[in-house]
């Protein structure tokens, strides 16, 4: 029988759960979730300059790559890891996530491949994918900035 792992945490002696509502490493704004941190929230608290351990509020969490529910409307997230996954291959380690926005994406994207995306929440991409997707990016950025400037010249 395999027993099912249940998420648990370590409480704080003086602190108890340690919650506070985590900061969107991507805009800064409070997520719609709370995070019990418990005897880790205290070694984090202590890193933060609170000296008692108690978590502030709100608190930008490192490592936290996770964005909030308001990004994740308007951007494609993006997972980076450092090989993709493959049926017997090693489980491939998290190096990071990014976020492109949604309105750029079919500029470079295909636009049936970008639906898809957002309907799932999100892609697991590889760390030279990230690169590819980051200098197609770039590029589009580049590109219409001088489209930009070439219709300015136009006008005048
Ligand atoms: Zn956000």
């Amino acid at each position: 029988m395999v027993r099912k792992r249940e998420p648990s945490i370590r409480l704080s002696k003086n602190n108890g759960v340690n919650a506070t509502i985590p900061l969107c490493p991507f805009c800064g704004k409070p997520k719609n979730m709370i995070a019990m941190l418990g005897a880790a929230g205290d070694k984090l608290a202590k890193e933060l300059g609170r000296p008692d351990g108690d978590l502030p509020m709100y608190t930008k969490i490192p490592g936290d790559d996770e964005p909030c529910e308001e990004c994740l409307k308007n951007n494609i997230h993006f997972v980076v890891v450092d090989r993709l996954p493959a049926p017997k291959g090693p489980r491939p380690k998290r190096v990071g996530s990014f976020l492109l926005p949604r309105a750029v994406a079919p500029d470079f994207l295909n636009p049936d491949v970008v639906d898809k995306v957002m309907e799932r929440g999100g892609a697991i991409i590889d760390e030279k994918g990230a690169e590819n997707l980051t200098r197609a990016f770039n590029k589009a950025v580049e590109n219409a900035r001088k489209e930009h400037i070439s219709d300015s010249t136009k006008d005048e």
